[in-house]
């Protein structure tokens, strides 16, 4: 599986991002599940130009809309890459409720695929509602960044469901797996308007949102989805090593 740590702004000085390093190393060594951490831009280049392990993988937690010159604090994809970051999260909801809008998740994904980083592109719903409007909510977010690429593009992007309802809460708070299998599911019934679907199976898709050591196996086991996305369990070096040491 591929496991995504997003540090957010948790991570507050250097020698705990260090920390945090070497047990994921120790992880991304065993080679079981694909590790990659996304820490702060402050730590990223720091950490990835120092790692040893040839398995661990970085991201970017954000990308600019713009590919750089005099727009001060922006951080690009061509920064990014050249500090051998391989990935970038895109429309985190933390981002969106900021103010990014869909139009320019579609740009940082053209950014970010032009300048050879992997976008992780975030969907997922505010709330639930009976009438099941979520769905189509879910929809207009997919087809926002769908809708703009050719197909190569298309196939190059992983996706992360995350609903923002169960982003850092508590696993008792979160999506069961019998949800998750639905929505995962869905997700790629709307994949494959855009792309045979064969192809549509083969999207890599994440699930984050209140993931801990105690309900990460169940939701990764047997529900659709190749990853998870991790955050306030991936700053506790116990908590994250016992989460993926326990995962299928
Ligand atoms: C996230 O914000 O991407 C996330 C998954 O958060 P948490 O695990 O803390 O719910």
């Amino acid at each position: 599986m591929i496991i995504i740590a997003n540090w957010k702004a948790k991570v507050q000085s250097i020698t705990d991002a260090k920390r945090l390093l070497t047990s994921a190393k120790t992880l991304a060594e065993k080679g079981i599940h694909q590790i990659i951490l996304a820490p702060s831009a402050p730590y990223l280049g720091l950490l990835s130009l120092s790692n040893t392990s040839k398995k661990l993988r970085f991201a970017a937690q954000d990308i600019t809309l713009t590919p750089g010159g005099a727009q001060t604090g922006e951080v690009t994809g061509k920064m990014l890459a050249s500090v051998k970051a391989t990935h970038v999260i895109i429309g985190h909801s933390e981002r969106r409720a900021l103010g990014e809008s869909d139009a320019d998740i579609l740009t940082k994904t053209k950014h970010a695929l032009s300048s050879g980083l992997i976008p992780i592109v975030c969907i997922g719903e505010k709330k639930r509602d009976e009438d099941a409007e979520y769905l189509s909510h879910l929809r207009a977010q997919i087809d926002a960044v769908y809708g703009g690429l050719n197909a190569k593009e298309q196939a190059a992007i992983v996706l992360a469901y995350e609903p923002v309802w169960a982003i850092g809460k508590s696993a008792s708070d979160g999506i069961t797996p019998d949800d998750l299998i639905e929505m995962i599911r869905y997700i790629r019934k709307v994949l494959a308007t855009y792309m045979p679907a064969k192809k549509a199976e083969q999207v890599a898709i994440l699930y984050g949102g209140a993931v801990e050591p105690s309900n990460a196996k169940a939701l990764a086991y047997n529900t659709g989805i190749d990853g998870l996305l991790v955050g306030h369990a991936s700053t506790d070096a116990k908590s994250f090593t016992a989460l993926v040491k326990d995962l299928p």
